[in-house]
Order: structure tokens, then C-alpha cells, then sequence
């Protein structure tokens, strides 16, 4: 087995962001992916719901990404109208790439709750986890969490070439520091966030008066 691995960024991309984009296309360059698939939650587990609609977060996804031909967009998750669990998203994406290796992408913030994932064993069977990390957010003191990176973590991205799931990759990108929370709030407040997003993502924010009132 000698595949590139294909990258999956899950998120609630509400809204999608230049540092969602800048952490994507930095982890494609650098773990030498065949592409990302970046999936829209319909609604996580563990967060509230979001407040764009799926439809409009799906939407501002694709003009996202609309010129980055490394990135695509997958609409499984918004399709279902129910919770999103990574762990069903990975048997469809399985299903799709029976010997591809499937490398799921997260931040520090995501991974150090990963232990609170619904089965997320079975997301180790399914896929690798590339994690990065990210500004105020600071190493797992959770056991737990320690000991699964400790079994699983390989240091070279090739490594991940080599079996389809199952092991750990950690990579520090120097993420920018844009959170989707602080747009929300710059929007409701009527501040200019346009410099954090792309720019047809805040023409779409505008047009259809997202985030105004939360
Ligand atoms: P919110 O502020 O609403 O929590 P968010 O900006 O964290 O949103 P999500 O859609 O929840 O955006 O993020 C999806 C994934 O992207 C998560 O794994 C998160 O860690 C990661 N991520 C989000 N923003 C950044 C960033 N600026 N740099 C690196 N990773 C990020």
C-alpha cells in the first residue's frame, strides 16, 4: 500500500474562515494529501447548534474553496438533518475509498475532547488523525488522551502512507489566530471582519444578513 492519503477536516465552519483555509492548505502541502474534503457539520455532539443554517454554511464552504482546487466539499453530514458522529461520516467515506488511507484532520482544541467522541475507537479503525495545533490552546493534561497519542503517534507524514488507519500524526503550523466565535461577535457588534474570510464568503454573510442577530 502506497496511496497519498486523502485529508477529511470536519467543522462547523459557521462561518468557514482563513484559518480554517490556511490550516487545510498547509497540512496538504506539508503531509502530501491527494486533497482535503472539508465537511460541514449539520450539528456536532458536543456544541451548540450553530447559527447559520446548514444550507448557508455548505453554501460559504464552496465559494471558500472555489478556487483552491486541493480542497472539495462534501454535504453528507447537512444532508442527514440529525446529529453528525465522525465515526458514521468515516464508514461512508470507507465505503467510497475501500484502501485509500483516510487521515482525520483536527486542532489541539478538538483532539484534547477526543476521548469523548462517540465511538472513537472506531474512527482510529477508519482513519489517521492529523492534529494541529493552535494559538490558547495548551497540551492534553488528560490522561486519557496522552496514552492514545503514545500508542498511535508517528513522526513523519509519509508514515501515514502506509496503512489506511490507526496512527497519529502532530504537525505545528503556525495557525492564524481567527476563530469563527470572534466573527460572529465583530458581526453583531456591525464591525468589519472582512480581512478573516474570504472575500465571497463575506459578500455572502452580507447579502444574506448572517450572524446580525444571535
Ligand atoms: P468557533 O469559534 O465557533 O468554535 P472555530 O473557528 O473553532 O469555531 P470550527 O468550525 O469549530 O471553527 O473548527 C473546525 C476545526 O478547525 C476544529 O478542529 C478547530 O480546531 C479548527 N480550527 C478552527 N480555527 C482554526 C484556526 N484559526 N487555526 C487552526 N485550526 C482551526
Amino acid at each position: 500500500m502506497n496511496k497519498l492519503p486523502i485529508g477529511i477536516f470536519g467543522g462547523t465552519f459557521d462561518p468557514i474562515h482563513l484559518g480554517h483555509i490556511h490550516l487545510a492548505t498547509t497540512i496538504y502541502k506539508s503531509c502530501n494529501l491527494q486533497k482535503i474534503l472539508l465537511i460541514p457539520c449539520y450539528q456536532s455532539p458536543l456544541r451548540t447548534p450553530p447559527i447559520a443554517s446548514a444550507q448557508d454554511r455548505f453554501n460559504m464552504v464552496q465559494l471558500a474553496i472555489k478556487n483552491l482546487p486541493h480542497l472539495d466539499v462534501d454535504n453528507y453530514e447537512i444532508k442527514h438533518h440529525t446529529i453528525s458522529y465522525t465515526n458514521d461520516t468515516l464508514e461512508y467515506l470507507r465505503q467510497k475509498n475501500p484502501s485509500t488511507p483516510l487521515a482525520l484532520i483536527m486542532g489541539i482544541d478538538a483532539f484534547n475532547k477526543f476521548d469523548e467522541w462517540h465511538k472513537w475507537q472506531r474512527i482510529l479503525e477508519l482513519a489517521h488523525l492529523i492534529i494541529a495545533n493552535r494559538p490558547n490552546h495548551w497540551q492534553t493534561t488528560n490522561e486519557k488522551i496522552i496514552k492514545i497519542l503514545a500508542e498511535r503517534q508517528v513522526f513523519t507524514p509519509k508514515q501515514l502512507q502506509e496503512k489506511p488507519a490507526g496512527l497519529i500524526y502532530c504537525i505545528d503550523i503556525n495557525p492564524l489566530p481567527i476563530a469563527a466565535t470572534e466573527i460572529r461577535t465583530l458581526i453583531k457588534q456591525q464591525k468589519d471582519a472582512s480581512l478573516l474570510l474570504a472575500k465571497d464568503v463575506w459578500q455572502y454573510i452580507n447579502d444574506n444578513k448572517l450572524y446580525t442577530n444571535q
